[in-house]
């Protein structure tokens, strides 16, 4: 007795060494403690069996607070059985919870004297009950959580000098359903002190994420995810129903969806606030209020549009971004030439447009008569060319008047905002009167190659004659040619005529107003031979033609006016022909869902002028090099634009001296992807092409890229949150084919990881395919593909398409699952595309759900039309996410070949060769010895990598396995 009193108070000696110590006990945020024996201020209560085993006493930590512990060291005795009980722990809710002891342990070696019936261990069992006022349980009714041994004993050395650890040890219970449960220590003769007891489970404490609020929530009994809908905070709507996974860790995963200020709020950290008095905000986005555009106050605060100033209006198509603008003044200098009875107008645009671009013309047209009566309007008898009311440009051309009349034409300048506003339009007033026909006098002065003619002028001309016009044609050949001739007299011998031949004659006034009507044809023979006159020399034959006889030719110059503007020849001239306009499709239209490729542009420059915002140099920082792209150094920074929040991005730059094709090559990345808006698709910020370096700015992804990060994180992720990924990568991919964009290098190694755990598409370069991905090999056709990614039809004859990139999402599913293994290991490339044809497809990897590896077999059918589209690969994961237990079917790993006779050929049959020296160096040099190989000797041997170790345990399964075959 006295010896276990010696020994335990060496334990109790040890606590003080320990300094175990409560105030310093920061539990993590989502942790939440159900019972911590170390903050209990009295006795603890727990049940102890026989009375002379577990012991409870009282020590004082390191600040002299007493603290409850229990000790048993019942060493020098055989068949001990000593249970010590807790009271009853409500469970809270909480499906799986965690038990952390901290333990001393005597090494029985330590202990002179001690029979061989010393232990150096414990056991840990649990009882689920409803009733919390239990005082016995069976032994039998308990539920064995493990058998605890100690990392460190102590051991004592030497008198005072003794070496001791403190042993942290945590085990969990999963699936809890009754209200809550005991907990037993039994001790079975070992020296224990169990220092302390605490008892938690795990939540994801509640959060704001893309204004979407997120409740406590506990982790999910199995290690499944628990889907968790977040709610939007107050004064934002939902974009897209937000969700979220909170793992069994703890963690929140996966955030989908997120919820954006409603109208008049803007976002300020994890709220919404008003827009102030003078900004306003229109639409529910995360974009942040704006100032009133001009013209227009807002005097209020959550102002979802500002009012506009009086005498300012907004049009029913104007945006609450536009500025309040006014009806545009009068049209100025307006001219006319008036040709017959048909009058060209023209006029230059207001001086004050009100603010628009929108202005258009509108022209009235009243008859006066002149002789003290009211002018009236027009009616429907005059023609507009081309229209009367909209004109966009400022002429019209009015045709179809009367002759020798009076016509007033008011021209107004109209806009977007003119019927808004109650004040009268302003207009500009034209008065004309139309031309008078020319009486023509025909002298029969002909000679066989010429004939003189004379005439009147108008009576009334519309201003001062100018000149007269004579056109003449040999009868019948009018179509062919015809001549016009100027003259300022009224009289002209026609010469150059042939001999014996009609022609006719026609002649018109010109004024300072335009031209008049032409009086009527007249024919006449030029003579077989010379003669002075033909008939009487004094007879003059007067005719008086009428307005008729210029209509043909009215019209000819009406179509002129119409195709050419108002360049009309009077030699008869050929049109230019229609110029075609050719629309090249390069400017997207709003909605328009097709992706546009840069080399439809002639000029690349204004495809990245279409698809990517400049940014000035100075609003990036640049904070440290990242990576290596195939043009130049990737950095990564912020970007702070005006009224924008700062953000962290990504920033790709043009190395100096690069060749015009370079930067054509390295700007097209930016123009294809600016063309891109999808959270799964790395999103451009922007370029920088007005100053050196040339830049292009994107989002920063954290976590880098994805092949990389699984590599890094091997055996990780639970299922679930690799589906997530996979679903991510699922639906950036649907965008691009719904896009009509074809990747063609899908890959892990272009998928980005942010800090979310969101994955990204990225590498949308034209050049990088061929040049850049070190994957890519040459073909036997001289193309550069990579191999192990793409779909035996690209590779065969080049036949890229949306199936061929879900080829490769098959593969990027095989990386994804396998945590970054290199697609068919060492293969060579040939013989990959050899063994695809011959239809081999890779197999599941390890812990991969069969409906997993199933759809990478769809993925991968020879025909595409057979593969499944990126729409439904996206439903296929969502429905896998909603309903875990379809995950839960592993699909059989074809057992690698075991047959093997050494510890080195074991490891590199289960592709774990790297750790052949760990083994050797650790003894195990048989395949004997492995078979009882733990979990803590393989960390100790430096395999620390869960994933690896989960490889590795299950190897030696297989060996399990394959020995009891033999044996059977
Ligand atoms: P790339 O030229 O696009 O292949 O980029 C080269 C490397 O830079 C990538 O492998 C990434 O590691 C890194 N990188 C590129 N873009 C980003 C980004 N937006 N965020 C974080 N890292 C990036």
């Amino acid at each position: 007795m006295a010896l276990v009193w010696m020994y335990t108070s060496l334990l109790i000696f040890h606590f003080s060494f320990l300094k175990p110590s409560r105030a310093l006990r920061n539990y993590p945020e989502n942790e939440v403690t159900l019972l911590d024996s170390m903050s209990a201020l009295g006795d603890l209560g727990w049940e102890a069996y026989p009375p002379e085993g577990w012991e409870e006493i009282s020590v004082m930590d390191e600040r002299n607070t007493p603290m409850r512990s229990y000790q048993v060291c019942n060493v020098m005795e055989a068949n001990q059985n000593n249970w010590l009980r807790t009271r009853h722990i409500a469970r809270d809710g909480a499906q799986r919870v965690y038990v952390e002891i901290k333990f001393t342990l005597r090494d029985c070696n330590s202990l002179p004297g001690v029979p061989g019936t010393c232990k150096e261990t414990f056991n840990m069992f649990y009882y689920e009950s409803n009733n919390p006022s239990l005082w016995f349980i069976k032994e039998s009714q308990y539920v064995k959580i493990d058998t605890i041994a100690a990392d460190e004993s102590f051991t004592q050395t030497d008198v005072g000098d003794r070496v001791m650890k403190l042993n942290t040890e945590v085990r969990d219970i999963g699936n809890l359903s009754k209200k809550g449960f005991y907990l037993a220590f039994q001790d079975v003769g070992a020296c224990i002190a169990l220092v302390s007891v605490r008892v938690f489970y795990k939540r994801c404490p509640a959060a704001v994420l893309n204004l979407a609020r997120f409740p406590d929530t506990v982790t999910g009994g199995d290690s499944a995810l628990v889907e968790v809908h977040g709610a939007c905070v107050d004064d934002s709507e939902e974009v897209e129903a937000p969700r979220m996974y909170c793992s069994a860790d703890g963690g929140w995963l996966v955030p989908i969806g997120r919820c954006a200020c409603r109208p008049g709020f803007e976002e300020s950290k994890d709220h919404c606030q008003p827009c102030s008095p003078g900004t306003y905000k229109a639409a529910a986005s995360d974009e942040y209020c704006s100032k009133c555009p001009p013209h227009s106050h807002a005097h209020q605060e959550t102002a979802d549009e500002c009012t506009c100033e009086s005498g300012f209006y907004r049009s029913r198509a104007d945006t609450p971004a536009m500025a309040c603008t006014k009806p545009p003044s009068a049209p100025e200098n307006p001219v006319y030439t008036l040709n017959d009875t048909s009058v060209s107008l023209e006029w230059d645009p207001p001086q004050d447009g009100g603010g628009r671009g929108d202005v258009t013309y509108d022209v009235r047209c009243r008859k006066c008569p002149g002789d003290g009566r009211k002018c009236s309007p027009c009616g429907s008898g005059v023609r507009f060319l081309p229209r009367q009311l909209g004109l966009t440009s400022p002429r019209v051309l009015v045709s179809d008047l009367l002759a020798d009349t009076n016509y007033s034409f008011s021209v107004e300048a109209v806009n977007g905002v003119s019927d808004l506003s109650p004040t009268a339009r302003q207009q500009v007033t034209v008065n004309i009167t139309t031309g008078q026909t020319v009486s023509v006098i025909l002298k029969e002065r002909k000679s066989k190659d010429s004939v003189t003619l004379a005439w009147h002028g108008p009576d009334r001309p519309d201003g001062a004659i100018v000149e007269y016009e004579v056109i003449y044609y040999e009868k019948n050949q009018r179509d062919q040619n015809y001549t016009v001739l100027k003259t300022k007299a009224t009289v002209m011998t026609v010469e150059g005529l042939k001999p014996g031949t009609t022609y006719v004659f026609r002649v018109r006034a010109r004024t300072d107003g335009g031209y008049g009507s032409y009086g009527g044809e007249i024919e006449l023979e030029t003579s077989h031979e010379d003669m002075l006159a033909i008939g009487d020399p004094n007879q003059s034959t007067i005719l008086v033609v009428s307005v008729a006889g210029g209509v043909v030719l009215l019209i000819f110059l009406v179509a002129c006016f119409v195709v050419s503007g108002r360049h009309c020849g009077y030699i008869k001239a050929k049109q230019d022909p229609d110029e075609e306009k050719v629309q090249r499709g390069r400017v997207k239209l709003p909605g328009s869902k097709t992706y546009i490729h840069p080399h439809t542009y002639e000029d690349p420059n204004q495809a990245i002028r279409d698809f990517a915002k400049e940014i000035d140099a100075s609003c990036i920082r640049i904070e440290r090099v990242i990576g290596a792209g195939e043009f130049g150094e990737v950095c990564s920074g912020r970007l702070k634009l005006p009224s924008k929040r700062e953000i962290y991005v990504a920033i790709k730059s043009l190395k100096a001296g690069y060749t015009e094709k370079q930067r054509r090559d390295f700007l097209s990345e930016a123009s294809i992807m600016g063309q891109f808006d999808h959270p799964n698709i790395i999103r451009l910020e922007g370029v920088v092409t007005k100053c050196k370096p040339v830049m292009i700015i994107t989002e920063y992804m954290e976590n880098g890229s994805l092949d990389t990060f699984l590599k890094k994180n091997d055996g990780r992720f639970t299922v679930i949150q690799l589906v997530g990924i996979l679903r991510g990568i699922a639906s950036g991919m649907k965008y691009l084919s719904d896009m009509s964009y074809v990747h063609r290098d899908l890959a892990a190694r272009n998928i980005l990881v942010n800090s979310n755990l969101v994955c990204k598409v990225s590498d949308f370069g034209l050049s990088r395919v061929l040049e850049d991905d070190p994957e890519a090999a040459y073909t036997t056709r001289g193309g550069k593909i990579p191999i192990r990614w793409t779909a035996p039809e690209a590779i065969a004859y080049r036949k890229f398409t949306s199936a061929s990139d879900v080829w490769s999402y098959g593969i990027v599913m095989w990386e994804v699952m396998s945590y970054g293994e290199r697609p068919y290991w060492e293969m060579s490339n040939q013989d990959v595309i050899k063994a695809i044809d011959e239809g081999y497809r890779l197999p599941a990897p390890m812990d991969c759900p069969v409906v997993l590896h199933q759809l990478m077999l769809n993925c991968w059918e020879k025909g595409r039309s057979d593969r499944p589209k990126f729409g439904q690969i996206v439903n296929t994961l969502d429905k896998l996410i909603r309903n875990p237990s379809s995950l839960k079917d592993l699909a059989n790993v074809s057992t690698p070949d075991l047959s093997v006779g050494t510890v080195d050929e074991w490891l590199d049959a289960i592709r774990m060769g790297q750790y052949k020296e760990n083994f050797a160096s650790a003894g195990y040099v048989t395949l004997d010895a492995i078979l009882y190989i733990s979990l803590s000797e393989l960390s100790k041997m430096g395999v620390t990598l869960v994933g690896h170790q989960k490889k590795i345990l299950s190897g030696v399964q297989s060996l399990h396995a394959q020995g009891s075959q033999v044996q059977v």
